[in-house]
């Protein structure tokens, strides 16, 4: 290494301010520098070199002080740069990898920066150099991160937006220009939600955490009336201060994806005869409504639907007639109800409706009104015509403290109630019947324990022939023999003989019971005359009532002859009269004797009962009770023997009802007058003291 050359210019002068005293001056100062430091001449010279330099071998191993240095740099674009640097004082920078010793390649920047005397020229070149590796990484790794985001985003036609929330800035990619359209926003990212969605996003918004990432899927806001959905996942960060710093939002165009879920779901989600929204279409609409109700207080009404006796109409008319019922009745429904109102079939003959947005109970029942209306107008099927009827059951979620999710179980309580009434009719749900109904439950619990318990038993009331002043028979009545509370009568167990499964359990019971107590009766030589048994409309269902009757008058060998039943005239009104027609008529012609009960208290006129073979007409004891209804007995009993019917008045108490009945002709009494109804080991005493 030559140190003449180098030293020349440093040699002209010292102690003044010279460009040779200056380039002494630099040239002390990088020798002495306590980094990676350099110096050239403005002939691109290497004049001096700092000991960090040469540690980390910066420049080439044979190049010494006095050497052109563009000799060290690589690229051409690098010695242009240094030739710039030095013709018009331009500094620049680049970055080298090294690795001094066959050890880890370490990253480099160095830069380079002119120093120029007064008049523009340059004196000299300061090179400056700085391991950069730790950040040289990141920043390639950023770059290629970058890189990588900005093809991800492209690819999945994302946009992303970013909002400085310190400076108000706002950055969007323009990777989705139709987004960018849209999803530009400057103060309030609300604003460009759809007024539909709006509540639901405002809440997801209101709930976030700074910090924590979160997913929107919502309708954009759009003034061309376009439907675009978005999925918007946004963040926000914090900055070092732990406060918020940006907010990112990541928005991507999802219509056609909710398109095709959608159109999956509405296979889904629609009832295939009725085209109705289905059962699980329904528990999402409920479930929308319970959430809007807990959000904003939101009233909103629920509906169960359940047409009564739509077996029967199965049974009797077939399944085509059914389906053409239930399609009628879904029209009615679309006709009753409100367009926003969700009107769904539940299966079956359950359909259910949910209202929203009410302001009160008028707003609920004023469809359930038209619907009920419109089902008064008889369905056409198949050239027939076939009256319909509904039972409906109605809850409103009013009590904003009570939990909306009941409101299924409370339309329900309703339903059951409607249906308890008799049917044809609807119901609001009130707190109180929610008790009755679980009493009922209960009820029917204990009664089906006491069956298999054997606490039924049957006690006989007399009827007598006023003709012959002689006991004509006995009527069967029901009673629970119940451990602790003691002999019971019907009217603290109804409901099981309304009960479908319980009610035929009892009708077997009742049965079994009597067949065996004639059986036992006329082997003792008791003369009872002929023994009434009570039939449930239950019991007439499966359309076998008049064999099984005839197998089990047979099996306990007992004559047809022995054996009345006691229909209500409701059971030959409802539905399956038909049924009931034939198996009565089959019954009659056996020889069983066909009692009408309770007449006068349903809707049935002779006229209607002319085509069954009724033998005996029972007047129900509240027109014997009600000296007022003697026009409307005397009447029955003249209508009644007119057309061949002997008549019966049940519940007579005293003489004077007595007297009255047998002067308007009536044929035959029960009542407490002769007997209250007796266990059936008394009933041979009875018949012994009355005489027969
Ligand atoms: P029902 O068929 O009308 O029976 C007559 C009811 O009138 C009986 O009530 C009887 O005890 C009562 N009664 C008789 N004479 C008088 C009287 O002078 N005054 C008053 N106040 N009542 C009188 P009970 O035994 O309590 O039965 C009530 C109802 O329960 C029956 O009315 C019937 O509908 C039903 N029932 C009873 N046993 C059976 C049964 O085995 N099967 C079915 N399906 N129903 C039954
Ligand atoms: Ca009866
Ligand atoms: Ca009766």
């Amino acid at each position: 290494m030559t140190s003449t050359a180098v030293r020349h210019p440093v040699s002209a002068g010292r102690g003044d301010q010279s460009p040779g005293f200056q380039m002494e001056a630099f040239e002390t100062f990088v020798r002495h520098a306590p980094f990676a430091a350099a110096l050239l001449d403005d002939a691109f010279r290497l004049t001096a070199v700092s000991a960090g330099w040469t540690d980390h071998a910066l420049t080439p191993q044979d190049m010494g002080i006095g050497d052109d240095f563009r000799r060290a740099l690589l690229s051409p674009e690098d010695v242009e740069s240094l030739e710039r640097c030095v013709a018009f004082g331009e500094p620049f920078s680049r970055y080298r990898s090294i690795a001094v010793n066959g050890g880890e390649p370490r990253i480099w920047r160095t830069e380079f920066a002119a120093t120029r005397l007064e008049g523009g020229r340059t004196q000299a070149v300061v090179i400056t150099a700085r391991d950069v590796s730790g950040f040289a990484e990141t920043a390639l790794k950023a770059e290629r991160d970058q890189q990588r985001l900005k093809m991800a985003l492209e690819l999945d036609d994302l946009m992303v937006r970013e909002y400085d929330l310190k400076t108000g800035e706002v950055y969007c990619s323009n990777t989705s220009p139709e987004l960018e359209r849209w999803c530009t926003f400057k103060i309030d990212p609300l604003e460009i939600v759809h007024p539909d969605d709006l509540e639901r996003v405002a809440e997801l918004v209101r709930n976030r955490k700074d910090g924590e990432a979160q997913v929107f899927e919502f309708r954009l806001n759009r003034d061309d009336g376009v439907e675009t959905w978005v999925r918007s996942v946004g963040k926000k960060f914090l900055g070092a201060d732990g406060k918020p710093e940006r907010l990112v939002n990541l928005f991507k165009d999802i219509t056609d994806r909710r398109r095709a879920t959608e159109a999956v779901e509405t296979l889904a989600f629609k009832d295939p005869l009725t085209g109705l929204p289905n059962r699980a279409y329904f528990q999402r609409k409920f479930q929308e409504a319970v959430d809007a109700s807990e959000l904003v207080g939101e009233l909103f009404g629920l509906i169960m639907i359940d047409v009564d006796h739509f077996k029967d109409i199965n049974d009797t008319l077939g399944h085509d007639a059914g389906d053409a019922l239930l399609k009628r009745l879904s029209e009615m429904l679309h006709a009753a109800f409100r367009a926003g109102d969700t009107v769904a079939r539940l299966g079956g003959d359950e359909f259910a409706v949910i209202l929203r947005g009410l302001h009160s109970e008028a707003d609920m029942m004023r469809p359930v009104a038209a619907l009920q209306e419109l089902l008064r107008r008889p369905i056409e099927h198949a050239g027939r015509s076939f009256s319909v009827s509904a039972s409906i059951g109605a809850a409103l979620h009013g009590d904003l403290d009570a939990d909306p999710s009941h409101m299924i179980k409370n339309a329900d309580i309703a339903l059951y109630r409607a249906k308890d009434e008799g049917r044809n009719r609807s119901v609001v749900f009130t707190p109180a019947m929610r008790s009755s109904l679980e009493q009922r439950i209960e009820l029917l619990r204990d009664v089906r324990a006491a069956i298999t318990a054997k606490e039924f038993v049957l006690y006989y009331q007399p009827v007598i022939d006023l003709a012959s002043n002689s006991v004509a028979g006995f009527e069967a009545l029901m009673r629970w023999d119940h451990p602790e509370q003691g002999i019971l009568t019907p009217d603290r167990f109804m409901a099981a003989f309304e009960d479908q499964d319980l009610s035929l359990k009892l009708g077997d019971l009742a049965f079994e019971s009597a067949l065996k107590q004639m059986r036992d009766w006329m082997d003792q030589g008791v003369e009872f005359g002929r023994v009434a048994v009570n039939i449930s409309a239950a019991q007439f269902r499966s359309g076998r009532l008049a064999e099984e009757v005839q197998e089990r008058l047979a099996r306990w060998n007992v004559p047809c002859s022995r054996l009345t039943i006691e229909v209500t005239e409701n059971v030959y009104m409802g539905w399956g009269a038909e049924m009931v027609a034939d198996t009565v008529r089959a019954l009659h012609k056996a020889g069983v004797m066909i009692a009408l009960d309770d007449f006068g208290t349903g809707y049935a006129s002779l006229a209607n009962l002319r085509h069954f073979p009724i033998d005996r007409l029972k007047i129900d004891k509240s027109f014997v009770q009600n000296i007022e209804d003697a026009a409307i007995v005397k009447a029955v009993i003249t209508l009644g023997s007119s057309m061949g019917m002997k008549v019966v008045a049940e519940g007579v108490e005293d003489q004077a009802q007595l007297d009255a009945l047998a002067g308007y002709g009536c044929d035959q009494i029960q009542g407490y007058h002769f007997s209250r109804p007796m266990p059936a080991e008394m009933a041979p005493g009875y018949l012994e003291r009355f005489g027969t």
